[in-house]
């Protein structure tokens, strides 16, 4: 475990501003709090704000807000990752001199065409590899380069997931070659939060398990950029009553848009019997700041389910 005395702790929440925080993003913000809160370290926001078409104008506040309202105080300066264009660049820079990434001129529906078999994983099709030995030539009227790939190994990435133990994945046939870089400039997800939790010191990250996957990927980078490794723990996912993946409509906790107000106390504790904690029904009456003081002593990720479900408040 990376967690020894004489190394602080930074963990992290790192919502995107494209939607109010929802019960998932609230577990999400919980769950990492208090698990780098019990170490004594320091937790950090981030807003993942790159994708900027999906952005809506006011929510990055708005989930400060709701944040603030929870108790679930940040330290120090939140980080913006359209702040950190510079960082990617130099990252960028740095595999290309490594010889890692190439361009690639392949749309995503040549991409899905080429699959042999459906696949229907959140990572869509793995890449199937055309321009990895150069793009074709250009004749007149070629495509443009739609985006900047980094070459995967066959051997299996490996890591240990404090819920989920140790676990492995062949990138080949999960993702392929994957993007790092769009056509247009704009630095891919997977990059961009590698170099993030790299700049800020991030040495926990505790995030849905819908990341869960992703996480061999991020892993390959920071080894090619020689970057540590964090520790990393995927809690349960939140999901609609049907078992579905949270929708808009599940976004119940915009601070200006529903009646949270009131509520905040209810919901921190339906998070923390969420992440397998069992707090007395009288807590209620408590602050939230003391809700979390409580959380922060009980919590331990050996008892995190292994299921999510619907957060039942
Ligand atoms: N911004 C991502 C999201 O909201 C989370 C990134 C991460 O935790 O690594 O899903």
């Amino acid at each position: 475990m990376v967690n020894s005395s004489h190394h602080q702790v930074v963990g992290r929440f790192a919502p995107s501003p494209t939607g109010a925080l929802h019960t998932g993003s609230l577990v999400a913000a919980v769950g990492s709090y208090l698990m780098a809160k019990q170490s004594g370290g320091r937790w950090l926001l981030r807003l993942d704000d790159l994708d900027t078409q999906r952005q809506l104008p006011g929510m990055a506040d708005d989930i400060m807000r709701a944040l603030e309202s929870f108790g679930l105080l940040w330290d120090g300066e939140v980080a913006c990752q359209s702040r950190n264009l510079g960082e990617y660049l130099r990252a960028f820079e740095t595999l290309q001199r490594g010889g890692v990434i190439y361009p690639c001129r392949c749309s995503r529906k040549e991409i899905a065409r080429s699959a042999s078999a459906p696949h229907s994983g959140d990572d869509g099709v793995p890449y199937h590899g055309s321009c990895r030995d150069g793009m074709k030539e250009g004749a007149k009227g070629d495509p443009p380069i739609r985006s900047w790939r980094v070459r995967v190994p066959e051997e299996e990435i490996c890591f240990y997931d404090l819920r989920s133990g140790r676990l492995c994945q062949k990138l080949p046939s999960v993702s392929g070659d994957f993007i790092v870089r769009r056509g247009d400039g704009e630095f891919a997800y997977q990059l961009a939060v590698v170099v993030d939790d790299y700049a800020a010191g991030v040495n926990q990250v505790v995030r849905g398990e819908d990341l869960l996957s992703s996480t061999p990927r991020q892993i390959y980078l920071q080894r090619l950029l020689g970057f540590p490794q964090p520790e990393y723990c995927h809690l349960p996912l939140v999901t609609g009553g049907d078992g579905s993946k949270l929708s808009k409509r599940d976004h119940l906790l915009s601070h200006g848009l529903s009646n949270l107000a009131g509520r905040e106390q209810t919901l921190l504790l339906a998070a923390l019997r969420f992440l397998g904690l069992t707090p007395a029904p009288d807590l209620v009456e408590c602050s939230c700041s003391d809700i979390l003081q409580w959380g922060v002593t009980h919590f331990d990720p050996l008892r995190l389910p292994a299921h999510g479900g619907t957060l039942v408040f």
